[in-house]
C-alpha cells in the first residue's frame, strides 16, 4: 500500500475522480461554455494561471460580494482564496465601490494628481512609517522600481534573495537553489541570461549562509517577505529578522520588505507590528481593495542618497513608471481603503476568526492522526501536509503533494469552500463570518475522514 503524506495513494486517486465528476455535474452552464477552453485565448484562458486551479476546468464566476463568490449555475461558494490576497478585504468593499461610482464618471486616468492623493501621501507615511511614496499598478512593478532605486543608490549591480521566494514577476528574483546550487527558476520561458550572475540566493533563516553571501560587499539590496508565504509558509526564526537588519546594514546592503501577502498581518503590515526597519517597502494587491495598485516606499536615507544620484545622472527615463500608474481611480478607491477599510477593528475581526480557523484545523489534523501541519500569519491561515515547522524553502518546496492537495481543493469545492490554488491558503476577510469559518472545519474534517476511512 502506498502512503502519500499518511493517506493511501489509491484513496487519493479515488477521491480526485469522484470528486472531479461531482464538479462537473454541478456546473453543466459553466462546462459547456468553458469546458473545452473559452474563445480566443491564447490556453483557452485569459490569463494562463487559471488554468492552475486544480477544478476540471476554471469556475465561471457571475459575481463576488464580501467573502461569497457565485459560479453562473448558482453555486455558492465561501470565497477564502479572495483572488490570493487582492480581495483579502472582501469582495467590493462598500466604502471602495462606492469610491470607484463617485470617480466613474470624473475621469479614470489623467498623469496629473487628484486631491484624494493629496491624502493618500500622509496616510501611507503614517500607516507604513516611511516618509517618500510612490505609486504603481502591480507589486511586481513596484518591486522592479524599488530595486532599481537600491542599485542606483549602492553603486551595486547584485541582489539577493532567500530560496522559495516570490516577488512577482520580476526577472532576476527568478532563481532557486536546487541541491545547494543557484539556477535559473526551471519553468521560466524564454531567457537566456544566467540570472545567479547578479542574483545570490541563499536559505532562508540561514544566518550564517546570508552572512557570507553579503560579505563580499557586493549586494545592493535584499528582498524578502518577512514571512516566506509563496511556497508551503515559512515563518521566520526567533532572531532572523533582528540579524537579517544587523547584517545588511554592516554590509552597507539596503533591506527591501515586501509585504504584498503578510499584510494579512494588521493594518501596517508585519513590519509595523514587529518594527521592522527597511530601506524600502512594497504593498501590491489589497492596497486599493482590488483596483489595481501598489505602493512602494523609502527612507529619508535612501531618499537624500537617491537625490544625490540624480544630480550625477544625465536627466532621461529612469525606467520607472508606467503610463495608468497614479491614477485618480487608484488614488479614489486607495484613498477609500486606507482610510474606512483597512482599520484595527477590521483586522481584529480577522485574526479573531483566523484564529479559529487555525485551531479548527489543527484539532482535525490531530483527531486524524495525520502528519500535517497549520501555520498562520495574522489573516493568513494555510494547512501543510507535512510535519512542520517548516525552516526554509527547500523544505517548503518539499513539503507540497501536489495529487493530495489537488483532491482536497476540488473536495473542498463540492463543500462550499473555495481555497487558494498554489497552495493551501485561506484567507479571513472582514466580510468573512464565523458561520464560513465552521462550514470550511466541517467540509476539512469531511474530507479528512473520506481520506483515512
Ligand atoms: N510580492 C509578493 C510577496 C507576492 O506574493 C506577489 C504575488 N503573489 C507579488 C509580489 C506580485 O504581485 P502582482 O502579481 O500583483 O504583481
Amino acid at each position: 500500500r502506498i502512503s502519500i503524506r499518511g493517506i493511501a495513494a489509491a484513496r487519493i486517486a479515488e477521491l480526485r475522480e469522484t470528486e472531479a465528476a461531482a464538479f462537473r455535474k454541478a456546473r453543466p452552464k459553466s462546462e459547456a461554455k468553458v469546458g473545452n477552453g473559452m474563445s480566443g485565448f491564447l490556453g483557452g484562458v485569459p490569463m494562463h494561471w487559471m488554468t492552475d486551479w486544480p477544478t476540471p476546468f476554471p469556475i465561471l464566476a457571475d459575481g463576488a460580494r464580501g467573502a461569497i463568490i457565485t459560479d453562473i449555475d448558482g453555486n455558492r461558494l465561501d470565497d477564502f482564496c479572495l483572488g490570493d490576497t487582492g480581495s483579502m478585504l472582501g469582495h467590493s468593499p462598500p466604502a471602495v465601490a462606492r469610491a470607484i461610482r463617485r470617480q466613474a464618471g470624473r475621469g479614470l486616468t489623467y498623469m496629473l494628481p487628484s486631491e484624494d492623493a493629496l491624502a493618500i501621501g500622509p496616510l501611507l507615511q503614517q500607516r507604513f512609517g516611511l516618509p517618500y511614496w510612490q505609486i504603481a499598478t502591480t507589486a511586481t512593478d513596484a518591486n522592479r522600481f524599488a530595486l532599481r532605486v537600491a542599485r542606483a543608490v549602492t553603486g551595486r549591480e547584485k541582489i539577493l534573495v532567500f530560496n522559495g521566494c516570490y516577488h512577482g514577476s520580476v526577472d532576476e528574483t527568478m532563481v532557486r537553489l536546487i541541491d545547494g546550487k543557484p539556477v535559473n527558476r526551471p519553468g521560466l520561458a524564454g531567457e537566456f541570461r544566467d540570472l545567479t550572475r547578479a542574483t545570490k540566493i541563499v536559505e532562508f533563516n540561514d544566518m550564517a549562509a546570508l552572512e557570507a553571501a553579503l560579505a563580499d560587499r557586493d549586494v545592493a539590496c535584499v528582498i524578502t517577505e518577512p514571512v516566506l508565504t509563496n511556497s508551503c509558509m515559512v515563518l521566520p526564526e526567533p532572531g532572523f529578522h533582528d540579524a537579517l537588519r544587523r547584517l545588511t546594514r554592516a554590509a552597507g546592503a539596503l533591506l527591501l520588505i515586501d509585504e504584498t501577502h503578510t499584510i494579512s498581518t494588521g493594518p501596517g503590515g508585519y513590519t509595523k507590528k514587529y518594527g521592522l526597519e527597511p530601506d524600502l517597502f512594497v504593498l501590491g494587491k489589497p492596497v486599493a481593495g482590488g483596483v489595481p495598485a501598489s505602493i512602494w516606499g523609502m527612507s529619508e536615507e535612501v531618499a537624500t542618497r537617491y537625490g544625490a544620484y540624480n544630480l550625477t545622472k544625465e536627466p532621461g527615463y529612469s525606467g520607472m513608471g508606467t503610463t495608468l500608474s497614479a491614477n485618480p481611480l487608484q488614488f479614489a478607491a486607495m484613498r477609500a481603503t486606507l482610510e474606512e477599510v483597512m482599520t484595527e477593528e477590521a483586522y481584529a475581526h480577522m485574526d479573531r476568526l483566523a484564529r479559529r480557523l487555525d485551531a479548527g484545523l489543527s484539532s482535525v489534523i490531530d483527531r486524524y492522526h495525520l502528519p500535517w501541519h497549520v501555520t498562520r500569519v495574522g489573516a493568513r491561515v494555510e494547512f501543510i501536509c507535512a510535519p512542520g515547522p517548516l525552516k526554509n524553502g527547500g523544505e517548503a518546496e518539499k513539503a507540497h503533494a501536489p495529487e493530495l492537495e489537488g483532491a482536497i481543493h476540488v473536495a473542498l469545492v463540492n463543500r462550499g469552500v473555495l481555497i487558494a490554488p498554489f497552495h493551501n491558503m485561506m484567507l479571513i476577510s472582514p466580510a468573512t463570518t464565523a458561520a464560513q469559518v465552521s462550514r470550511l472545519i466541517a467540509a476539512f474534517a469531511a474530507v479528512a475522514a473520506r481520506l483515512t476511512a
